[in-house]
C-alpha cells in the first residue's frame, strides 16, 4: 500500500493549515523535551514568526538510561496543547505506549513513532487504528525495506495519513550522532507515495553541520525537515549539546528561506 506502483502520486497529508508533502517543504521544529510552559512558548512563539506551524517537543521520552530524564507525561501533552492553541501551531508527539494513543487524539495532531519503537508492532498496529496522522521514525540499525514496511504496519491498518522521517543510522563513526543516509530519501520517494522528512538534529547530533546538511535533504527531494530548538539548550533536560537556541533558529530559517529551499 506504500508502494508508489499501487499509487503513482504522492500523498498529502493535511495537518491544520499545512499540508505535508503537497509543493511547499514543511519545518517541524521544537524543544527534544517538554520541560515547562515558559519553555514551550518561547520556542512557539519563535516558530510563529518564522511561519512554522508544527511544533514538536516530547512527553514520553524514550531515554536510553532510566535514571535521565523521562519527560511530563500526559501533563506534558497537555501543556503543548494549550501553547500551541495560542500561537496556533499543530502538535507532533512522540507516543510509546499503545495504550496512550487515545490520550494522545485527546490531546495532540500528529503521532510521533521514534527510532527506537520502528518495529514495535503493537505500536504500529494501534496507530493504524487511529484518526491522527503519524510521523513515522526509520529505526536506528533497520534498512529502508524495514523502514516501508513499518509504515505498511500503520496504512493495511486503515491509517493513510504517514509521514516518513529518515534520522540517521548507527555505523562506525563517531563524529557525528549517526550518519544520515542521505540517499535513503531519494530511495523512499522513489518506492513510496508518502512525504519524507530528514531530522537534521539527532542525525548529526551537532549544532554546526545542521544548514548544509538541511540543504542536502532538501534538494535530494526531502518534503520537509525536523529539528530541536531550546531557549537555553545548556540547561535542557534532554539533548543539550544538539538542540539550537533561539536566534541559531531564526539566523537557520532566514538562510534556508533565502536561498528558496522552502519552496
Ligand atoms: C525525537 O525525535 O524526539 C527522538 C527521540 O528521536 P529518535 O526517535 O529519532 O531517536
Ligand atoms: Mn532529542
Amino acid at each position: 500500500l506504500v508502494s508508489r506502483k499501487q499509487q503513482p502520486e504522492d500523498t498529502v497529508v493535511q495537518v491544520g493549515e499545512v499540508a505535508v508533502g503537497g509543493p511547499g517543504k514543511t519545518v517541524i521544529a521544537g524543544p527534544c523535551s517538554v520541560e515547562t510552559e515558559e519553555q514551550v512558548r518561547e520556542v512557539a512563539r519563535a516558530l510563529r514568526q518564522q511561519g512554522v506551524r508544527l511544533i514538536r517537543g516530547g512527553a514520553f521520552k524514550p531515554r536510553t538510561s532510566p535514571y535521565d530524564f523521562q519527560g511530563l507525561g500526559e501533563e506534558g501533552l497537555r501543556m503543548l496543547r494549550r501553547v500551541a492553541d495560542e500561537f496556533g501551531l499543530k502538535v507532533v508527539s512522540e507516543i510509546v505506549n499503545p495504550a496512550d494513543i487515545e490520550l494522545a487524539e485527546e490531546t495532540i495532531d500528529v503521532i510521533q513513532i521514534g527510532a527506537r519503537n520502528m518495529q514495535n508492532f503493537e505500536l504500529l498496529k494501534a496507530a493504524g487504528a487511529s484518526r491522527l496522522p503519524v510521523f513515522l521514525k526509520r529505526g536506528m540499525s533497520a534498512t529502508v525495506e524495514e523502514f516501508l514496511f513499518a509504515a505498511e504496519y500503520i496504512v493495511s491498518g486503515g491509517n493513510s495519513r504517514v509521514m516518513l522521517c529518515e534520522r540517521g543510522i548507527r555505523t562506525y563513526e563517531k563524529w557525528t550522532r549517526n550518519t544520515l543516509d542521505i540517499s535513503a530519501v531519494p530511495l523512499l520517494k522513489q518506492e513510496s507515495h508518502l512525504p519524507v522528512f530528514v531530522d537534521i538534529t539527532h542525525s548529526t547530533g551537532r549544532r554546526d553541520i545542521q544548514l548544509p546538511v538541511a540543504k542536502a535533504a532538501l534538494a535530494a527531494g526531502a518534503d520537509g525537515i525536523m529539528m530541536e530548538v531550546h531557549p537555553d539548550p545548556a540547561v535542557a533536560l534532554s539533548d543539550a549539546n544538539q538542540q539550537v537556541d533561539i536566534p541559531q533558529f531564526e539566523a537557520f530559517m532566514e538562510d534556508i528561506r533565502n536561498q528558496g529551499l522552502l519552496q
